[in-house]
């Protein structure tokens, strides 16, 4: 099967204009799957939520998409992200709301899982950074893919027989004796100090990886920040990518 593996759009409808041109001129993808995090951060949630479900077969739930909807604890958010989620859950509509409340933490199609943060866990909102996270949800696997989101890092664990090893390569034929974690980056706030939107297409038959980055209108996106009455750091970091 062919996908187009989107994430963390965080309400950047101009970083998500990019990536949905460029799907809508992409004619092979057979499933188009939201990792979560479509908002939080930026000016423009509902219009991302809309644009996400017009083209996403499947969309999982993101920390902040349950943040701005009171489906988990915002204690532990830093002072930044919790206004945002407040500002967030005050303009969304019923529907979104509720629409945002529904989406499940793990979803998985025949040969990939698809989750948020961990497997391990998923609504602990573990981050896979280091070897040792991604051992533990190597080791729950039942398949032998998983993508996840949630750091905003595009990057790829690949497990040889519980020898793990980092990809930063933003091309790979994956092995077909290994088994892999992959992040395909954030659509909207990029944080691999690379402003340009990040996302994947791969071929589970082909075992062929590609994570691709295009750029953006950056400013139009940080002018709608600001004029939103968000944190203003929320748009200095985009033209950063960190
Ligand atoms: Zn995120």
């Amino acid at each position: 099967m062919k996908y187009v593996i989107i994430s963390d759009i965080h309400g950047n409808l101009e970083a998500f204009q990019s990536v949905l041109s460029w799907i809508h001129s992409y004619e092979e993808n057979d499933k188009v799957v939201c990792l979560g995090d479509i908002v939080g951060y930026g000016a423009d949630p509902g219009e991302c939520i809309e644009l996400t479900r017009g083209i996403s077969d499947i969309i999982i739930a993101g920390n902040h998409d349950f943040a701005a909807v009171g489906k988990t604890d915002i204690d532990f958010f830093n002072p930044v992200a919790k206004e945002a989620a407040i500002w967030t859950g005050g303009i969304l509509s019923n529907e979104h709301i509720n629409f945002l409340k529904s989406l499940p933490l793990v979803c998985e199609t025949s040969d990939v899982h698809f989750v948020h943060s961990s497997l391990y866990n998923p609504d602990e909102w573990r981050y896979l950074l280091s070897l040792h996270n991604a051992q533990i949800d190597f080791q729950i696997m039942k398949k032998d893919i998983l993508f996840v989101g949630h750091s905003h890092i595009p990057l790829v664990f690949e497990d040889r027989n519980g020898k793990i090893n980092l990809i930063t390569d933003p091309e790979i034929n994956l092995d077909q004796n290994a088994k892999y974690i992959i992040n395909p980056g954030s659509v909207g706030q990029p944080r691999d100090h690379d402003p340009r939107a990040s996302f994947a297409v791969f071929d589970s038959e082909d075992r062929y990886l590609k994570i691709i980055r295009l750029d953006y209108n950056i400013q139009k996106a940080q002018m709608k920040i600001k004029a939103a009455g968000l944190p203003e750091i929320l748009a200095e970091r985009l033209s950063y990518g960190r």
